[in-house]
């Protein structure tokens, strides 16, 4: 696997695909700089070695149209903030405005190009699209996750330009070793905590990870599709009753693996989806007629923190309940803090895919877990087992 690190970017100039994506506000101000620092090691390792660094980004769907309020103009000055130096802008990413202006960079200077998805080739994955990108730089550096699922242009086919001078930045070169320690090189016993709203948007991940892991910790809306396949009574909770003889299979296969699969005991129950709705613990399979189980109860808990603390690589993707109400939010609170606890004590912990990841922020759990994955599509197409095209062309000779 070639990293920036294989490089000397000495005289070069790097042609980096960042995930700059960020949200701006109504007056165009980013209003969180997180995936910019995540790109600052790279872009500094390449001017620190004395080379040059070009930039490419989406901002937002434009969806093949210059809409001047998804210009990465507006983020310039931001990313110069952050990276402390001053960014350059170019108003195109192709074409002879672009090409001008990275032939014009020198040593030192970085250059942000504008919006690629301006050009609905870039979503295409169209080849001359991409080999206009490719004649901006001398090596193709990938550093952005969020994208790798994804076989567009810049992320993907660009590197076809590049046989030989193609590598992954730190961030994608980090995600990547994050998931390979879950899903190959972690030390066992392996525990994967699954919640979230549905059983069919992770039953991929499920089917994927039975053969890797030795603990399935399973919490969220998902219970009640499991609980009431198995004969509960669960109220008025969530539940894909087409999905409940897969419910059933996963706990076959699970069991054939050799795989313990910890389902909550007892869940504290409300009487409407609401934030100031009444509440009651009951058991999970006595849930009375119109309430609903929205959060783990103490019980439960109780199991859970032995698994957690007992495991030396941890996978955590969906919250347990309700975390976006402040009554529901304790379990979720919890496994966090389990985690943190089990990664004091050495363990490997992964936190990554949509929801557990703004649960994580909103706790201040990030610096607790040994890594976050900053890709949600990308993380959840990795647990599934699939082959990222955007990680795929890097490899490839
Ligand atoms: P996902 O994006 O699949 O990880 O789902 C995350 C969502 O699941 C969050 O918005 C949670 O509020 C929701 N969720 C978690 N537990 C429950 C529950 N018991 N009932 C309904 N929704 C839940």
């Amino acid at each position: 696997m070639k990293t920036i690190d294989d490089y000397n970017f000495d005289d070069k100039k790097a042609l980096i695909r960042v995930d700059f994506n960020v949200p701006l506000d109504k007056n165009f101000e980013v209003t969180d700089t997180t995936r910019i620092e995540a790109a600052k090691p790279t872009i500094i390792k390449v001017l620190e070695d004395g080379g040059s660094a070009v930039l490419m980004s989406h901002l937002g769907r434009p969806k093949g149209e210059r809409k001047p309020e998804l210009s990465l103009s507006h983020i310039r000055e931001t990313v110069s903030a952050v990276l402390g130096v001053e960014v350059k802008f170019v108003a195109d990413c192709v074409g002879p405005e672009a090409e001008k202006a990275a032939a014009e960079l020198k040593s030192g200077q970085i250059l942000l190009l504008e919006n690629l998805r301006f050009y609905s080739e870039e979503e295409k994955g169209d080849e001359e699209f991409a080999r206009q990108l490719s004649s901006l730089g001398d090596i193709y550096v990938n550093d952005a996750f969020g994208t790798a699922h994804r076989a567009h242009a810049s992320t993907t086919i660009v590197a076809n330009f590049f046989p030989s001078n193609k590598c992954f930045g730190y961030l994608l070169a980090k995600e990547i070793k994050a998931i390979e320690k879950v899903m190959r090189t972690g030390e066992k016993p392996v525990t994967a905590i699954l919640g979230g709203a549905k059983v069919s948007s992770k039953i991929t991940i499920i089917d994927n990870i039975l053969d890797k892991i030795d603990h399935l910790i399973i919490g969220g809306g998902m219970t009640y599709t499991f609980i009431k396949a198995q004969g509960g009574a669960i109220g008025d909770s969530i539940c894909e009753d087409d999905k409940m003889d897969l419910a059933l299979e996963i706990l076959k296969t699970a069991k054939e693996k050799g795989v313990e699969v910890h389902l909550p005991t007892d869940v504290l129950a409300a009487e409407a989806f609401a934030a100031d709705a009444q509440t009651q613990l009951v058991d999970v399979r006595e849930i009375p007629k119109s309430w609903q189980g929205l959060d783990v109860g103490p019980q439960t808990l109780v199991k859970f923190k032995e698994v957690i603390l007992n495991s030396r690589t941890i996978l955590w993707n969906g919250p347990v309940g309700v975390f976006e109400m402040e009554k529901f939010a304790n379990g979720t609170i919890e496994i966090g803090n389990y985690i943190h606890k089990a990664t004091e004590s050495g363990a490997f912990s992964l936190v990554g895919g949509g929801d557990s990841v703004s649960a994580v922020k909103q706790f201040g759990f990030q610096d607790k877990v040994s890594y976050v994955s900053t890709g949600g599509g990308a993380m959840l197409e990795s647990l599934e087992g699939k082959t990222l095209p955007g990680i795929a062309a890097i490899l490839e000779a």
